[in-house]
C-alpha cells in the first residue's frame, strides 16, 4: 500500500494537452474518487500513474518513490480498465487466479488462493460463476470478474477505471456499498474514476473534479456537495441540476480591509453575502431542487420565498418535479405533495443556508458563499 502523488502533471497526446498541471495527494489507504463528464481527463489520470501514456511531465510518485524511469509493470499497481481483460480460454476462476501466480506480485500458496478468489468473489457476487468460461457470462458478470482480476492482488494502489459502467442501475447500487465494505480495498489507497456524481458521494473519501484536464475542485463529498468551488461543479452533483437564479446587485459595503458584504435583490427579495474581496457586478444564487419546498399559507419570513406559476408537473413514483415559472426565469423544485398541477399558483421557500451565492451573470462562476437574510434590504 502507498499514497499516490502527482506533482504539476502535464500529460499530452500529440498536440491535444489532456492534463494540465495537475497537483494530486492521495493518502496511504485513501478511497479518491475522480469525477468528470467525458473527456475530462479521468482515465488519463490512472494511465499517468500508471505509466501507460508517454508524453508525461512533472513527477508521479506512488509510496514516496519518484516513478521517473519506472515501467509500468514495476509500479506495482493495479489497473482495471472499463473494457474488461479476460482470457477467453479461461474459466472465471483461473482468470481470477492467474494474476496471483504471476512472479512479480509474489507467490501464494494454493490455500492462500483459494482464500482470496473467495474473498473477492463473494464480495462481487460471482462466486457461483467460477467454472464459467467470460463468453458464458453477461457483460455486468464480466465487468464484475475484470474487478475481481485486480482486486484479487495485492498492490500499492488500484486504478479503477468506471468499473461500475456496465452494471443495471439495481446492481450498480449494492455492489456501490460492498466495495466501500471489500476489506482489502478499504485498505488500499483507491484511485476511482467515474462519471456518477453519485457513486462520486457514496463511495470517496475525498472527491476530486476534473474539468477539460485541470482538477476545479477536491474535496470531501460533503464540502463538494455544500461548497461547491463553482458553478460548474455545482450542476456536477444533483439530478435535477442545481437551479440559478440571477440577482441583481444594490449595493456593496467594505467591512475593513478584506470582507465585504454585497446586497441583491433577486425575484424572491433581498440576500446579503460576505464576500472576500471586492464587489462582483452580479451574483445568482444556487438552489438546489430538494432545497426549494412548496408552501402553503402565509410565506415564512426566515427563508427566501418565492411566488411562481407551475409550468409543468412531472410525476416520479412518490415526488413531482416541477417547473415554477418565477419571474422570467424557470426554476426545478420537487415535492410530494401530489396535488400540485400545471397552472397552479404557489410559494417556494427555501433556508437561507441553503442559498448559494455565484460570481457573474452567464457562464461558469466562482461561489461567493452562502446567502443570509437582507435585513432592511428585503
Ligand atoms: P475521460 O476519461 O475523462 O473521458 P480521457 O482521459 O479519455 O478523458 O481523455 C482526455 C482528453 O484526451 C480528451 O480530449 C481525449 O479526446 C484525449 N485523448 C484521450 N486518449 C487519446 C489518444 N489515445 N489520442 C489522442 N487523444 C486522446
Amino acid at each position: 500500500m502507498g499514497s499516490v502523488e502527482l506533482r504539476g502533471v502535464t500529460t499530452r497526446y500529440g498536440k491535444t494537452v489532456a492534463l494540465s498541471e495537475l497537483e494530486l495527494d492521495i493518502a496511504d489507504g485513501e478511497f479518491f474518487v475522480l469525477l468528470g463528464p467525458s473527456g475530462a481527463g479521468k482515465t488519463t489520470t490512472l494511465k499517468s500513474v500508471a505509466g501507460l501514456v508517454d508524453s508525461v511531465a512533472g513527477e508521479v510518485r506512488i509510496a514516496g518513490r519518484s516513478m521517473a524511469g519506472v515501467e509500468p509493470y514495476q509500479r506495482n499497481v493495479a489497473m482495471a480498465f472499463e473494457s474488461y481483460a479476460l482470457y477467453p480460454q479461461q474459466t472465471v476462476e483461473q482468470n481470477l487466479a492467474s494474476p496471483l501466480r504471476s512472479g512479480r506480485t509474489g507467490r501464494y500458496t494454493a490455500a492462500q488462493q483459494t482464500e482470496r478468489i473467495r474473498a473477492v468473489t463473494e464480495t462481487l457476487g460471482i462466486s457461483h460463476l467460477l467454472g464459467r468460461f467470460p463468453r458464458e457470462l453477461s457483460n455486468g458478470q464480466r465487468q464484475r470478474t475484470a474487478l475481481g482480476r485486480v482486486l484479487v492482488r495485492p498492490a500499492e494502489a488500484y486504478l479503477l477505471d468506471e468499473p461500475l459502467s456496465h452494471l443495471d442501475a439495481k446492481l450498480r447500487a449494492s455492489m456501490r456499498a460492498e466495495l466501500k465494505q471489500l476489506g482489502e480495498m478499504a485498505r488500499t489507497t483507491t484511485l476511482y474514476v467515474t462519471h456518477d456524481y453519485q457513486e462520486a458521494l457514496a463511495l470517496g473519501d475525498r472527491v476530486g473534479v476534473l474539468r477539460d484536464g485541470r482538477l476545479v475542485q477536491v474535496g470531501t463529498p460533503s464540502q463538494v456537495w455544500d461548497e461547491p468551488a463553482d458553478t460548474f461543479v455545482a450542476r456536477m452533483f444533483g439530478q435535477p441540476e442545481m437551479n440559478l437564479l440571477p440577482a441583481h446587485l444594490i449595493q456593496c459595503v467594505q467591512h475593513g480591509d478584506s470582507v465585504t458584504s454585497a446586497h441583491a435583490r433577486s425575484a424572491g427579495g433581498g440576500v446579503t453575502v460576505g464576500v472576500p474581496d471586492g464587489c462582483p457586478e452580479s451574483v445568482r444564487l444556487g438552489i438546489r431542487p430538494r432545497d426549494l419546498l412548496v408552501v402553503s399559507g402565509p410565506p415564512p419570513t426566515d427563508r427566501l420565498t418565492l411566488r411562481g406559476k407551475v409550468t409543468l408537473a412531472e410525476r416520479l413514483g412518490r415526488s413531482v418535479e416541477l417547473s415554477v415559472a418565477v419571474g422570467g426565469d424557470t426554476l426545478i423544485a420537487m415535492t410530494s405533495d401530489q396535488r400540485v398541477g400545471e397552472g397552479d399558483e404557489v410559494t417556494l421557500a427555501v433556508e437561507w443556508s441553503r442559498v448559494h451565492l455565484f460570481g457573474g451573470p452567464n457562464g461558469d462562476a466562482p461561489r461567493l458563499g452562502a446567502a443570509v437574510a437582507a435585513g432592511g434590504a428585503r
